[in-house]
C-alpha cells in the first residue's frame, strides 16, 4: 500500500496507540488483567446514578431525545449547553465569557489536534514553528498530534526532593526561553502523567511570558476545575483572552461521550468551529445533552468537588500506602499526587528500562505505561536516564485489582534491582 507522508505518520505505531490498545483489550476482554495503564476514569456510583437519572429524563422527553440523537448540532457545538456553561463559569469564577468563547469538540484529544496544527507547523511564510511544553514529562496524547515531525520542544524540569517517598517537578524558568520559532505554550494542569499541579505562580509566569511573546497559552484542564476538579492542592482557575483552556467531560465519568470543551477568545473559537465542520460536520450531541442539567443547575460543581475529588484523593492515598509497602527497600520515589488519576513512580538507577519493566509486568497480567513516552519534544535529551526510570500507574480501577497490580509491580521492581 502506498501511503502519503500523512498516511505514513498517522498509521505508524505511536505511544497513544499502544496505550489505547492495551486499555481496550484489557477492559473489553473482561478477564483478570490489572489494568493500570490507560486514562480510563473510575466508575463512581454517584456519577453513574446521576447519568442514569439524566438518561431517564431524556427518554421521557421526545424533544430532548431528538436533540440528543436526531439533529446535527452546529460545528461550534450544542448551543444551549454552551450558553449554560458560559453562565456557570462566569458565576463561579467572575469571568466575562459569552457563548462565542466556547466551542465543543469530539473529545478534547481532537481539540488538541486541531489547536496544535492551527498554531504550529509550517506557516504561510514557510517557517516552521513548534509547540513549547514548559515542563516534561507531559501528556502522551500530545506526542504524535503534529502533522509534521519535530513538532514539540520541551524543557527538562527541576526536581524538588520532598519528604520520602515524594518528589515534585517544577518548571525550570532559567532554561525556558520563548524563541521566535515557538507558536504556542501548552501544559496540562493537573498534569498527566505525574499528578503535578503547576503552582499559581508558575501559571502566572507562563501566562506573562506567552503574552510578552505574542503567542497563545494552551492550558489543558482535562482533570481541572470546576469539573471534574480532581485537584488535591490549592490551585486557582485561570483564564484570560490569551489562554486557550481545554476541558473535557471524560474524567467526570463520560469518556465514551467524547466531549471536549475549548474556552478561548472569539477568533480562536471561530477558527476551531470552521475546522470542526470540515473534519466532523458537527460535534456529537451526546455528552452535552447528558451533562446539560448538571451544568444548568450548577450541580456539576458539588458533584465534582464533594464526590469526584474526594474519591480520587482517597484512592491515591490508598495506592501510595500500598506502594510504600510493596517497594520497601528499593530506591523509588513517587511524584507528589496533587491531582489527576495517576501515580508517577521513579525507580532511581533502575537496571532495566521502563519499557522492559512494562513488558515484564504485562506478561504477569499488569498493564502500566512506560515512562519514556511522556517526554515529547525531548528527543535530544536521550542521555537523561530519568526518562527510562519511570512508569505511570492509573489507580482508579477496582481496588482489589489495583492492590494485586501494585503487589506484582513491587515484586518485579525488586527483581529488577536485584539483577544489577
Ligand atoms: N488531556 C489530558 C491531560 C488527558 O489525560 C486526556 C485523556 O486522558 C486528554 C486530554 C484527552 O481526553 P478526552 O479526549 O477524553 O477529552
Amino acid at each position: 500500500m502506498r501511503l502519503s507522508a500523512f498516511g505514513e505518520k498517522f498509521s505508524s505505531k505511536s505511544g497513544i496507540l499502544q496505550l489505547m490498545d492495551d486499555l481496550g483489550n484489557a477492559l473489553a476482554g473482561g478477564g483478570d488483567i490489572a489494568m493500570m495503564g490507560g486514562g480510563n476514569p473510575a466508575h463512581i456510583p454517584e456519577v453513574e446514578e446521576a447519568m442514569r437519572q439524566r438518561l431517564e429524563r431524556i427518554l421521557n422527553s421526545p424533544e430532548e431525545l431528538r436533540r440528543m440523537t436526531g439533529i446535527y448540532d452546529p460545528p461550534q457545538g450544542e448551543k444551549a449547553f454552551i450558553a449554560s456553561l458560559a453562565a456557570l463559569l462566569n458565576r463561579e469564577f467572575g469571568w466575562d465569557l459569552t457563548p462565542e468563547n466556547i466551542a465543543l469538540t469530539n473529545g478534547s484529544q481532537s481539540a488538541f489536534f486541531l489547536l496544535f496544527n492551527m498554531f504550529a507547523g509550517y506557516g504561510t511564510d514557510g517557517r516552521m514553528r513548534r509547540i513549547l511544553l514548559p515542563l516534561a514529562p507531559e501528556y502522551i496524547g500530545y506526542a504524535d498530534a503534529g502533522l509534521v515531525p519535530d513538532f514539540f520542544t520541551a524543557v527538562k524540569p527541576k526536581i524538588d526532593y520532598l519528604e520520602r517517598p515524594y518528589f515534585k517537578y517544577r518548571v525550570d524558568f532559567e532554561k525556558l526561553v520563548i524563541t521566535d520559532d515557538i507558536a504556542a505554550l501548552c501544559v496540562s494542569r493537573p498534569t498527566n502523567p505525574t499528578g503535578n499541579v503547576l503552582t499559581d505562580d508558575e501559571v502566572h509566569t507562563l501566562d506573562l511570558m506567552a503574552r510578552k511573546a505574542g503567542i497563545p497559552f494552551i492550558l489543558d484542564c482535562a482533570y481541572g476545575t470546576p469539573f471534574p476538579d480532581i485537584i488535591f492542592t490549592k490551585a486557582s482557575p485561570f483564564w484570560n483572552d490569551n489562554i486557550v483552556m481545554c476541558m473535557s467531560l471524560s474524567k467526570l465519568g463520560l469518556p465514551a461521550a467524547r466531549t471536549g470543551i475549548v474556552i478561548a477568545r472569539k477568533e480562536i473559537v471561530h477558527a476551531l468551529s470552521r475546522m470542526n465542520a470540515i473534519m466532523n460536520l458537527a460535534t456529537g450531541s451526546f455528552g452535552a445533552m447528558m451533562a446539560m442539567d448538571l451544568v444548568q443547575t450548577g450541580d456539576i460543581i458539588p458533584l465534582s468537588r464533594d464526590v469526584v475529588k474526594p474519591y480520587y484523593k482517597k484512592r491515591a492515598m490508598e495506592a501510595v500506602a500500598l506502594f510504600e509497602e510493596a517497594l520497601k527497600g528499593t530506591d523509588y520515589f513517587i511524584h507528589k499526587p496533587e491531582g489527576a488519576i495517576f501515580l508517577w513512580l521513579w525507580f532511581r538507577n533502575l537496571p532495566i528500562s521502563s519499557q522492559i519493566l512494562y513488558e515484564r509486568l504485562k506478561a504477569k497480567g499488569v498493564i502500566v505505561v512506560p515512562g519514556h513516552y511522556f517526554f515529547p519534544g525531548m528527543a535530544d535529551d536521550k542521555a537523561w536516564p530519568h526518562r527510562e526510570e519511570c512508569i505511570r500507574v492509573n489507580y482508579s480501577q477496582a481496588p482489589d485489582l489495583v492492590a494485586r497490580g501494585i503487589g506484582i509491580i513491587g515484586e518485579e521492581v525488586h527483581r529488577a534491582y536485584a539483577e544489577a
